[in-house]
């Protein structure tokens, strides 16, 4: 299945298949009859598909709910409306600025409230939602008002009119088709996965160097271009359009139809919207009872089917996913046998993170080596975890300064300190959920600074699950894995992208004593490879196993530092931390 097989960076992808929908249709637009109920209907299937396309971006891929579709459609239709009507302007010229005015309002409304994060955005777009149909029914001098505007213009292009409703519903089939077409490209290429990444895991996406931000931003602006288009053609398509055809309940029929057939794919956007525009008039003959059945039907779909009708479909077909075949490049970092040296890669200095009155880091020092692993510890709640938070940019330090590879990263968001190589896995597991392991571990391949996309990125991505041993697992969902081996879809996540250093918070925790000590052989390997390693646990063994220097935490201040010998005979560190002496091992 395309979606789970490396991606092809070839521009012909999916062409014959575009190409046979585009011949389907054009027969569909062609047999049409030229007005009337059917042509009516096929013109409105047509259109809010396309609109509902767009909330596959911004909801499916994103994971931000929109409840303003409609108001864009709106933007899109009213832009037609009255480019052509009032202002005379050319059809496709009007969509054009339409879609562009969809978009602009859609951006400033993202970063608005995307910033927020949690469920600002669903707040906004209802109050935008609402604040457009007052304008589109008040500010009668420009909008016609309440009564809608009328004869609005179809388009011709190249001397081929388009007036004919049967022409025009070629246009909007046509559009469906290529709009579909696109966001199931989107899905699969870097910025689609970038999406994912963040409706996943917001904080994960963050230190996979995605700027979540601005790809929400982008997934918004991009979802309002695409109803603007659907508004458009809805405009040229019914000639007539009023403020009631894009109101809030309008938004809320669009989500409906995006969940029913499925919003992680366009073609479950489709199926949902094709299903809710005919079912309710093939009920019509049911009367009174018709908004029940058809509202049970559409409950009944979303219980057992809670991915949609596509969401089944795309189950059944990754079932049938082979795994992939053939050798792959080895991770670059292998090939090199790396030696410990003087550079300090990374130095922080003075770190002090307050929580309210809780000194949870209180002035910590700390300077890892190129080419070392370096293990911090502490008992619990003594502030290991609020360390790598800092360090990775997760919270803001109270004081301090850190320097990662010469540059100065205390203030930079976690993105950018991943873009410079800094790479981490969490304590408690953070993958993308509704992703195949390949598809996680792609996601840390195609960080920037690294310089991959696309096939070369999902070799990558195959190279370093070859590396943790779970290959022949790419094509499943990640959350099927073992935990143990989500742990290691973590890790080599962090390992595609070719980090300068790796932070290990916790590792082992939740792992049985096998995974524990599989686990430490795939250090062991690292190390090996000479990889930059700071890793955090309490567990000693495995840190005795690989560390070459070590830092002891305790409520928040560094108690000891120095060689795994010094440390480990250290009496501070064995009062408060080991509580007998440890024999040294032979
Ligand atoms: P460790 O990882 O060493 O077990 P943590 O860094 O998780 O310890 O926690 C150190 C201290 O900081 C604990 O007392 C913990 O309760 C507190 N702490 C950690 N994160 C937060 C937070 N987000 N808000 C408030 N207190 C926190
Ligand atoms: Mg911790």
């Amino acid at each position: 299945m395309s979606m789970t097989a490396i991606p092809q960076t070839s521009v012909w992808r999916g062409v014959p298949g575009t190409l046979i929908a585009l011949a389907g249709v054009v027969a569909v637009a062609f047999l049409a009859p030229q007005q009337g109920y059917i042509l009516n209907i096929l013109m409105q299937a047509a259109t809010y598909a396309t609109a509902v396309v767009g909330l596959v971006v911004v909801l499916g891929f994103c994971g931000q709910i929109s409840i303003a579709q409609a108001a864009f459609m709106g933007l899109g239709a009213y832009g037609v409306a009255i480019g052509t009507v009032d202002f005379h302007l050319n059809f496709f010229a009007a969509l054009v600025l339409a879609m562009s005015l969809a978009g602009a309002l859609g951006l400033m409304l993202g970063v608005a409230s995307l910033r927020l994060g949690g469920h600002y955005l669903a707040m906004v777009t209802i109050s935008f939602q609402q604040i457009l149909t007052l304008v589109l029914i008040n500010w009668t001098s420009f909008t016609h008002g309440p009564d809608g505007v009328r004869n609005i213009a179809r388009p011709a292009l190249f001397g081929i009119s388009f007036e004919q409703g049967n022409d025009f519903l070629g246009v909007c089939l046509t559009a469906m088709v290529l709009t579909a077409v696109a966001v199931w490209r989107l899905k699969s290429n870097r910025l689609g996965r970038a999406m994912r990444a963040v409706r996943d895991n917001e904080l994960a996406a963050g230190t996979c160097g995605i700027d979540v931000f601005g790809t929400k931003v982008l997934a918004f602006g991009l979802s309002a271009v695409i109803g603007g288009l659907g508004g458009g053609l809805f405009a040229g398509g019914f000639r007539y359009i009023s403020p009631d055809q894009f109101s809030f309940a309008e938004s809320i029929v669009l989500l409906t139809m995006a969940l029913l057939g499925g919003v992680q794919s366009p073609f479950g956007a489709l199926l949902g919207t094709g299903l809710l525009v005919i079912l309710p008039e093939w009920l019509r003959f049911l009367r009174q009872v018709y908004l029940a059945v058809y509202g049970a039907a559409v409950i009944l779909i979303m219980v057992f089917l809670p991915d949609g009708l596509w969401g089944f479909v795309d189950e059944q077909m990754r079932k049938r996913a082979r795994p992939i075949q053939g050798a792959v490049p080895p991770l670059p970092m292998l090939s090199e046998t790396g030696a410990e040296t003087d550079e300090a890669v990374l130095k922080v200095e003075g770190l002090a993170k307050h929580f309210g009155g809780i000194k949870a880091l209180d002035g910590v020092d700390l300077l890892v080596r190129r080419g070392t692993v370096h293990a911090l510890i502490g008992p619990n709640g003594s502030g290991k975890s609020t360390f790598v938070n800092v360090v990775t940019g997760l919270y803001r330090p109270t004081a301090g300064r850190i320097v990662f590879a010469g540059t100065d990263i205390t203030g930079a968001a976690p993105h950018q300190r991943n873009r410079l190589g800094l790479a981490r896995t969490f304590q408690n597991i953070r993958v993308f959920r509704g992703m195949t392991v390949l598809e996680n571990v792609m996601v840390g391949a195609e960080r920037p600074g690294n310089g991959l996309q696309g096939e070369a990125a999902g070799l990558r991505a195959l190279a370093a699950l070859d590396f943790v041993g779970l290959r022949g697992d790419a094509h499943r969902m990640v959350g099927q894995l073992s935990y143990g081996h989500q742990r290691y879809v973590e890790i080599a996540r962090a390992l595609a992208g070719s980090p300068q250093v790796l932070l290990l918070d916790e590792p082992a925790a939740g792992l049985n004593m096998t995974e524990k000590q599989e686990l430490g052989a795939l250090l062991r390997r690292l190390k090996g490879h000479g990889l930059t390693i700071l890793i955090i646990d309490h567990d000693m063994n495995l840190v005795e196993q690989v560390a070459d220097h070590i830092t002891v935490l305790n409520f928040g201040r560094r108690i000891a530092s120095g060689t795994k010998r010094d440390v480990l005979s250290n009496p501070d560190v064995i009062a408060a931390y080991l509580g007998e002496p440890r024999h040294e091992a032979a």
